[in-house]
Formats: C-alpha cells, structure tokens, sequence
C-alpha cells in the first residue's frame, strides 16, 4: 500500500474516519456507541458494521452519479459482505446485487432483492448453478467465454427459456493495484479479449436461449485513481458503437466495480471525480448503465473489535498478540494490506507510542496484523478495533485453528444488535461424521 497509509498516525486515522469519536469515559464510539459496550455485550472478537454508514456511502455515490444526469443502477458485489442484514439494507435503498455463485443468488433472495435485480458474474458458473438462476428468473448472466456461452444458451433453451447475457470485455487495462485484485489484463482469467466479443456477440444474437444485450467489464479492485477507469470505459464505449455499427443491439453497459477506500488518511476514490468519468467516457451511449461496487459501500463501515491476549517481549521486538487472527480477518495474510488498528481506550490515544508487531495466536507465521506499527502499551484485556474490515472481512473468514467464527454486531440508530452469534466449539465438528462410530 501507498507510503502516505502507512504513515498515518491514530489522531489521523481517527479523524478521517467521522463515524468515529473518542470520548474521555466510554473510549472509542461509532455511530455513537461505545464500541466497549459491544464488546462487553457480545465479547470479542467481533465484527461491528455500521447502518448509517452504509446508507450514507450508498447515497455519497448515487448523489455523484445523479449530479451529471447519469442514469446508473447500482448492484451491490454481495462477495465483499454477504450478510443478510447488509443485504436488507441496499435492498431498502433501492439497489441490485452482483453475485458469483448460487450460494450469493440465493443470499439475495432471502434478503428480498428481486431476482431481476441480480447480475450473475464469474469466471466458471457451474451447469447446475445457471439452472437455478435461470429457472428463478435472474435478470442478467455476465458471460465470461465461448465456451460458457454454448453452455448457458443448452441450459436456458433446454428449459424453454430466455436468459439475458452481456458479455465481459477484458479491456487489457492495469488497475493500478495489487497483483491478486487486479482483473482486466489479457492474462488474467477473466473476461473475453476485446477483438473476440463482435464475432461472439453476433453468435449469441443467433443462438436459442440467449438474449446479448450489452457489455460488461470490471478491471479489478481498490482503484484509487480514475485514470485506468477512463482507459476502460473508453475501450468500452467504442465496443458499442462497434457492435452497433454491424446491426446489433446493445442497451446496457455493466460498469464493474473496484472503487477503491482509503485505509489510512487518505480519502478513497473521490466520487466526483468518479461521476465525471463516467460521464465523459460512457454518458452519452443510450445505454442502462450499471455499477458493481462491493468494498467502497461496506468497507470502511466495518471493523474487526479484539481484545490483547498479552503483550510479549522478544530481545527488541515487541507483539501485542490478539484475540482475533488471519482465520478471522485473512486480508492481511493474503493480500499485505494495510489496516488502521485503534485502542479503545481514551487513555491510550494519548500515550507515548512505540513499534510493535501486532499479530494473532493462530500457528503462522503470516498471522500479523500489522509490523511495526507505533502502538501505545497494551495490556492484556485492552481493546483495539482494526478499521476499514466490511468488506473482505468475515466473508473469508475460516475455522482454522478450530478457532469458533467471530460474532457479528450491526450499529443502528445508536443501538446495537447482534447479527451473528457466536460459534460455538460443539458447532465446529457438529456437521462431522467418524466412520464406524456408534455402530457398534
Ligand atoms: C469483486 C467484483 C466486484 C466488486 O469489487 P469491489 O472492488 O469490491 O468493488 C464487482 N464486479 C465483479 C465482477 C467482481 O468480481
């Protein structure tokens, strides 16, 4: 991550982030409440998400898209955080979803999003999974193949069915980020290589059981900057005219998502600047435009709370090991990412600070959190909350360890309810099987 994220101090980070307050008795509040009184309700670790911030995130973006007349629909990436209670709430403000396997779709539709409302992307869509979604009427299939293509139009025409596929455009663009979240270069798995889509897209106009009606195209995620944006939508705009030009139909561009969330001091992608983009590169197209974007509406709405097992000295070095690990919060492990890590404690913003590693209990090495971060003394049973972890946060989260999934609080309108208890020890071997066992 950027040399300015990782000089961010805790004053910084807390005044970037204005759903957060520190108050001299009750510590660290969010969307004002004591983030203490959580983890004493519900214990640690535990994931916080925060209503308001969501809503507010959801309406920062429409707002700049409506301020240049852009007609966009926003569909929600339910990989980022595919809680039902967040679902439910970008259902009430009016979104759509983008899922990636049955599992998702079906998430969706427990939450309430009309199935016509959900976009289905992904590089390798099982025959089983398209025949639930197809069969439950969802509204579009982002094709990423030939091959998936002939397999979609058997399926659909099978089932005496029409299913509405755009196709994803690899527009050969760096996103500017990091090698494992990057998506639209040619040799990333994703999508179809531009000079392949017009031959394709009349093929599929042919074939029964298929309605093309438009591209799509995501280039990666957290995208700090507009300009690769630009370089894409560009590469997209004139796909359509193209595909036009032979007489083909084409009524909607799928935007993708990827806008990136600053997790130090710095703002994220400036929307405005966002909406001007969009405006200028595929405003004026004639097309239904839609929107993917997962981390930017839930990312920095979340946070990890865990509590500090003990501090440990090791010749210079210095761990604050925690009660959360990677198996709760993976993407420092699997990304490097860079993660703002607050005390709870008013007492401990104003402490003098030095360097330690603060890391988990889990038997890895890539267990850590954070290397090198000036942290105040922390003792054991002293809190922290990891900011910015909504998005990629409890989605990939595993047992390993046989460590029990987190609980899972949701703040609204100054209260707080828990959304996912706590699982148990019985629970983690509860769905296992010992062959021969009680047979005898
Ligand atoms: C992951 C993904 C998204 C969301 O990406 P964010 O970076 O979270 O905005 C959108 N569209 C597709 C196709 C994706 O795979």
């Amino acid at each position: 991550m950027a040399d300015a994220t990782q000089a961010a101090g805790l004053p910084e980070l807390l005044a970037a982030r204005p759903a957060f307050s520190m108050h001299a008795q009750d510590g660290l509040c969010f969307e004002g409440v004591a983030l203490n009184a959580i983890a004493d309700a519900h214990g640690t670790p535990v994931w916080v998400y925060g209503a308001a911030s969501m809503r507010a995130r959801y309406r920062a973006l429409t707002a700049a898209l409506d301020a240049h007349g852009l007609d966009v629909h926003v569909h929600y990436a339910v990989k980022a955080n595919d809680h039902l209670a967040v679902l439910n709430i970008f259902r009430a403000l009016g979104a759509g979803a983008d899922v990636v396997s049955l599992g998702e779709f079906m998430r969706t539709q427990r939450a309430g999003i009309a199935a016509a409302d959900v976009v289905y992307s992904g590089v390798g869509k099982a025959p089983a999974e398209l025949a639930e979604a197809i069969s439950a009427g969802i509204g579009q299939i982002n094709v990423e193949s030939a091959e998936e293509l002939d397999m979609i139009s058997a399926i659909a025409g099978q089932m005496g069915r029409t299913a509405q596929v755009v196709l994803r455009m690899n527009p050969d663009v760096d996103a500017g980020t990091h090698e494992k979240i990057t998506t639209g270069l040619a040799d990333n798995k994703f999508g179809i290589a531009a000079q392949d889509i017009p031959y394709l897209y009349a093929r599929a106009a042919r074939l029964p059981g298929i309605r093309p009606v438009g591209i799509a195209l995501h280039i990666g995620s957290q995208i700090l900057s507009t300009e690769p944006y630009a370089q894409a939508y560009a590469k997209a705009a004139a796909m359509v005219c193209k595909l036009r030009d032979t007489g083909l139909e084409v009524t909607v561009l799928d935007l993708g998502g990827g806008l990136g969330i600053g997790y130090g001091d710095e703002p994220g992608m400036p929307l405005a600047a966002f909406a001007s983009t969009v405006h200028r590169e595929v405003g004026d197209l004639g097309v239904q435009l839609l929107l993917e974007p997962g981390r930017y509406l839930v990312g920095p709405a979340g946070m990890l709370l865990s509590s500090v097992i003990l501090e440990k000295r090791a010749g210079e070095r210095r761990f604050i090991v925690l009660d959360a690990a990677m198996n709760d919060l993976m993407r420092p492990a699997l990304y490097e990412a860079w993660h703002g890590i607050l005390p709870l404690g008013a007492a401990q913003m104003q402490s003098p600070l030095s360097p330690a590693d603060v890391v988990g209990p889990v038997c890895e090495s890539a267990d850590c959190f954070a290397k090198d971060r000036p942290m105040p003394p922390m003792g054991p049973g002293s809190r922290v909350a990891i900011l910015d972890a909504g998005a990629y946060g409890a989605v990939m989260s595993s047992t390993y360890n046989a460590r029990p999934r987190a609980a899972a609080v949701l703040v609204d309108d100054g209260r707080f309810q828990l959304i996912t208890p706590r699982q148990t020890i019985d629970e983690l071997w509860a769905d296992e099987v010992i062959p021969g066992a009680g047979e005898e």
